[in-house]
């Protein structure tokens, strides 16, 4: 049995078909690529008319000073706020407005947003500006059911997250944008599919690693000292304790998929001795001994390990090898790390989505967690707002693919999900428990 309210949410839903694939295919076809972070003024002012023209205030927020943020770049983000008639709590749902660049393989125009049997195509489209179309929806249509609601609903649109989110949600974040006291539930609606709420992601830490070695004539290599032949070392010791000791270790987190349930370190890039040759060169290279070795490793780790001890195995496998080899030295640096992070699943938001899933779908949702990092973690971390999920349609799979795509109705359905959380946490329907 739905609540009245739920039926007459989900008929304006249906009704608002063509409203969400105009919406999905106007915001395909702004070219926001990160990087260099493309259009992102001009997807804001597209969500500011759209917003506005529902009743919500917004705000433009430019992500000044932060990596990438220029002139001819400029980081601009949207938040968009309508409160309602009572007092309550507020609900965010965060998007980010940034595309990965197209890459080879398309059998469709990545900006055009062609609609066919049923899908909508381009660079975006799963992720994720399909779920940020369906929480637009979603809360137009409650909104307009629920005139009467308590509490606010946010809408952000934000930059960066292809690229770490820092003048995007981290910057907002630090700003108070997602403190306890103005946000109270978050909804980031990434393409993990309808019916699974995603709690978290594992933590990842990249390092540089650099072996150094002596130049000499490559005819001559014993009179110098190669800082390749080092590094092998390295990957050797790596090779032999390093991935099988990481290949035994599990979480408890339901991280999908499942080889993503143990802790990983993959090999980003390795570069030893001279530059590459500029493609424009027809040249030979010249014959020199490698002085340095670089290598930048992305260890993802769980959330039983503890960061200071996956740094300590690192710096002990380096000390090892220089133990066994005479003339080895190194550096490592630090490049970046996310601590890991999980959502209990009694949290509010937790419960709702559940509920609503249920409710729409007719099935119990399953609850995942991000091998890789999102927003979540400037939310958790900067934020301190710790009722935060993922929730969106789309594949996951699909993500960063050639010929990328959303389902129309995965979009209706998710849209009527994200929907029934806002009855549940915005009305005295929800108060009173009634059933969705
Ligand atoms: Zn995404």
């Amino acid at each position: 049995m739905q609540s009245e309210k739920a039926t007459a949410l989900f008929g304006v839903i249906e009704a608002r078909r063509d409203d969400l694939i105009a919406l999905t295919q106007e915001l395909v076809r702004i070219p926001t690529i990160n990087p260099p972070g493309d259009h992102y003024l001009e997807i804001c002012e597209y969500l500011k008319r759209r917003l506005e023209s529902s009743g919500f205030a917004t705000e433009l927020v430019r992500g000044e000073g932060t990596p990438g943020d220029s002139d001819r770049y400029p980081r601009w983000n949207i938040v968009a706020r309508r409160d309602g008639r009572h007092s309550g709590e507020c609900v965010h749902f965060n998007s980010h407005t940034d595309v990965v660049e197209v890459g080879h393989g398309w059998s469709k125009d990545p900006f055009a947003g062609t609609l066919e049997d049923g899908k909508i195509f381009g660079r975006g489209t799963c992720d994720m500006k399909g779920g940020l179309a369906a929480s637009i929806i979603a809360a137009e249509a409650f909104i307009e059911t629920c005139p009467d609601y308590a509490g606010a609903i946010e809408i952000s649109g934000t930059a960066d997250e292809e690229t770490g989110g820092y003048g995007g949600v981290a910057y907002l974040a630090e700003r108070g944008y997602f403190s306890p006291d103005r946000v109270q539930h978050v909804i980031i609606p990434e393409p993990l599919q309808k019916d699974r709420i995603c709690l978290g992601h594992r933590g990842v830490w990249w390092a540089e690693i650099e072996t150094h070695g002596e130049i000499a004539h490559g005819s001559m290599p014993f009179l110098g000292d190669c800082a390749v032949r080092h590094m092998g070392a390295v990957l050797t010791e790596m090779e032999t304790s390093l991935f099988p000791a990481l290949a035994t270790r599990s979480t408890d987190m339901p991280v999908v998929p499942e080889g993503a349930r143990q802790s990983t370190l993959n090999i980003n890039s390795f570069h030893g001795g001279q530059d590459e040759n500029p493609p424009e060169f027809t040249g030979f290279p010249s014959p020199c001994v490698p002085d340095s070795a670089r290598m930048v490793i992305d260890r993802r780790f769980l959330i039983e390990e503890d960061f200071q001890d996956v740094q300590q195995e690192i710096h002990t496998l380096l000390e090892r090898v220089k133990s066994q080899r005479e003339t080895f030295s190194y550096d490592i640096r630090d490049l970046h790390h996310v601590i890991p992070t999980m959502t209990d699943k009694t949290a509010p938001i937790v419960q709702s989505t559940a509920k609503a899933i249920k409710s729409v779908l007719g099935r119990d949702a399953e609850y995942v967690v991000s091998p890789g990092t999102y927003d979540q973690k400037h939310i958790d971390r900067i934020g301190r707002l710790k009722n935060c999920i993922a929730y969106g349609p789309g594949l996951l799979e699909l993500a960063h693919k050639p010929d990328e795509y959303i389902g129309v109705d995965d979009m209706l359905d998710s849209a009527k999900v994200m929907g029934l959380c806002l009855i549940d946490l915005l009305t005295d329907a929800g108060e009173q428990g009634e059933k969705l």
